[in-house]
């Protein structure tokens, strides 16, 4: 299947700046997240595609790799990937391609371990107050019966192809070539009794146990690096690291902008014509807001200090309530009657004085006419 332009995806142009990029994706996963579409496989994939396309453009490096050679500069190491706690191995989308760009050689002594990368889904409280996250990721660990070592006895050699210099001079037609040395992978060393558990790799695959502090504020796509938490590097390298990434999973209440939290609160048409305090949620338990009289539904109350702590600033968001006028239902008689009496007494009257929006709308289709006519 061909893959649909990334740009094209979120609907952005090319020039797009990151912040847009961002607005673009958080509108797609609102829209398809799972949570909000149970059972349902189109948006599921519309959801994968947006993150993917998000994934590759809000990265600086990966978009100017993207914009240089489309989708084929990927082709291997992204997409597929289970949905929510996935990982991948980003060493093998920038390994091979720079590799391959630069011709290989690139590195002395063994390669370090890869950096994994982990989506760790988080409830917007959970984002917003932090949490200790326990999380399972499948790697390559350091064996423990060598310690690494891949030797049995521990005991290591000095490579004889190499003499230790961990790279050998490769005739390949007019040129000669430095790379690493095939009898010992680069490390300068052989075991003489290879480990019985890793068979001499120094690492096994299993599953890596962590403990993550999420701190309070972060938001879908934020990243948190564990440094040396990524793969195991083959004996004598370096692990590689850890980047734990956060999706936030839709609200039903609370919409997110950057630390402002919207919700939406009904009101009975009664209450918006009168005034009322309304109780309406906040994520550290219940304020009240004073909706004056005449109320148009749509109008935003903002509480402020009641949004999110920022994870990068002392700042804090505003909780923006949007009021919508609830049109009554499962009337009682004597409801219907107050109502019919109530209605009576527009009769007569003109729209401007009781409907200012009803007004607003009959005068401009009035001259919406009036331009089509003349
Ligand atoms: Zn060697
Ligand atoms: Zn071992």
């Amino acid at each position: 299947m061909s893959k649909r332009d990334y740009y094209e995806v979120l609907g952005v142009s090319r020039t797009a700046a990151e912040d847009e990029l961002k607005k673009a994706y958080r509108r797609a996963a609102q829209k398809f997240h799972p949570d909000r579409n149970p059972g349902d496989k189109a948006a599921e994939a519309s959801f994968k595609e947006a993150k993917e396309a998000y994934e590759v453009l809000s990265d600086g490096g990966k978009r100017r790799i993207y914009d240089q050679h489309g989708h084929a500069a990927f082709e291997n190491g992204m997409g597929g990937g289970n949905p929510g706690g996935g990982f991948h191995d980003v060493n093998d989308i920038f390994g091979d391609i720079f590799g391959d760009i630069f011709g290989g050689g690139r590195q002395r002594g063994p390669r370090r371990g890869a950096d994994l990368r982990y989506v760790v889904e988080l409830d917007l409280e959970e984002a917003v107050f932090g949490v200790d996250k326990r999380i399972e990721v499948p790697t390559l660990v350091a064996c423990k019966p060598c310690d690494g070592s891949g030797a049995e006895d521990g005991k290591v050699e000095t490579c004889g192809t190499c003499r230790g210099r961990g790279q050998v001079r490769m005739q390949r037609g007019i040129f000669a070539v430095q790379q690493a040395c095939p009898a010992c992978g680069g490390r300068g060393q052989t075991i003489a009794k290879p480990c019985k558990t890793c068979h001499g790799n120094g690492r096994v695959q299993d599953e890596k146990v962590l403990q993550v502090k999420i701190p309070a504020g972060v938001d879908t796509g934020d990243r948190i690096r564990l440094a040396g938490e990524g793969e195991a590097g083959p004996p004598g390298a370096q692990p590689g690291d850890l980047y734990v990434e956060v999706d936030v999973r839709a609200h039903p209440i609370f919409q997110r902008e950057g630390n402002d939290l919207y919700c939406e609160v009904p009101v009975r048409f009664s209450q918006a014509a009168l005034g009322a305090d309304i109780v309406v949620p906040t994520l550290e338990g219940e304020a009240l807001i004073k909706v004056p009289h005449g109320t148009q539904t749509g109008k935003l109350f903002r509480l402020r200090g009641k949004g999110v702590k920022s994870v990068r600033s002392h700042g804090t968001g505003d909780l923006l309530c949007r009021v919508v006028v609830e049109t009554p239902v499962n009337l009682t008689a004597r409801q219907r009657e107050l109502l019919k009496d109530f209605d009576a007494t527009f009769e007569g009257e003109h729209g401007a004085r009781h409907s200012p929006r009803s007004s607003g709308f009959l005068d401009g289709v009035k001259s919406f006419w009036d331009r089509m006519t003349s």
